[in-house]
């Protein structure tokens, strides 16, 4: 349900996967990082870095908090309410 957004001119993509919400791309940040995604969801997320110049700095600044993480924790998980703490930094 809903309007689909037009495809732009020169792209012939919407076949593929409909285009995340920024929302969405940032829950996928992590996942993405520990190189978690693969196929379609992989492809969606960088598709989205690429028209989303947002998510590109909230990407480098995860990326920037996730190498600063596992310096300090090593292959331990993220305490509680950490990577919530995270998200609510790069809405
Ligand atoms: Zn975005």
């Amino acid at each position: 349900m809903g309007v689909r957004p037009q495809a732009r001119a020169g792209e012939d993509m919407e076949y593929a996967t409909r285009p995340l919400s920024c929302e969405e791309a940032v829950k996928q940040f992590f996942a993405y990082l520990d190189r978690a995604l693969s196929g379609e969801r992989m492809e969606a997320l960088e598709a989205h870095f690429d028209a989303c110049l947002d998510c590109c700095e909230r990407l480098e600044f995860s990326r920037k908090v996730d190498a600063f993480v596992k310096d300090r924790l090593g292959d331990a998980p993220l305490p509680d309410g950490m990577e919530e703490r995270i998200r609510r930094l790069i809405r």
